[in-house]
């Protein structure tokens, strides 16, 4: 902590930021806990899906093409899910903070306009939602209706 010392509150502050953007960057990024979560929820009911596919608006997270559908795992804290507990907000800098909230909220909202638009069916699953696994699992199903084939394995 010897480094530390003698920073003014400035650079405290800068430090917190900085902190803050690595742990963000972390949520941003593809293949996040709650992702797979999901996705091993959605493999074990026997659905097929590709992942992140780039020609879609926002990349979503899980996409069944023969639907038409695609599901979007959204981290509580990054993506500002309204009333969470998991989303507490920053204390400092709530300007800043909300602005990059309303961006990120918007582009949501934008990326499932444009899926729509284009005939796709999207469903978001949030991050405090996959401590129960039991709730993902019939929200999946419902989304998803149609019962997946069963492979044959193993002859
Ligand atoms: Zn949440």
């Amino acid at each position: 902590l010897r480094k530390l010392k003698g920073l003014s509150a400035h650079s405290m502050d800068t430090l917190t930021i900085a902190g803050r953007s690595e742990r963000m960057t972390r949520i941003r990024s593809k293949n996040t806990k709650p992702e797979l979560i999901v996705r091993s929820i959605v493999h074990s009911l026997g659905y097929r899906f590709r992942l992140h596919r780039r020609d879609l608006a926002g990349s979503p997270d899980l996409v069944f093409p023969s639907q038409k559908k695609a599901v979007f795992v959204h981290g509580c804290f990054w993506h500002a899910h309204a009333g969470c507990k998991v989303a507490n907000r920053p204390k400092s800098r709530r300007a800043y903070w909300d602005q990059k909230f309303q961006r990120n909220k918007r582009r949501d909202i934008a990326n499932e306009a444009a899926l729509k638009d284009a005939g796709w069916k999207v469903e978001t699953i949030w991050e405090c939602e996959t401590k129960s696994p039991d709730l993902v699992a019939k929200r999946v199903k419902k989304f998803l209706g149609l019962r997946p084939r069963k492979e044959a394995k193993h002859g």
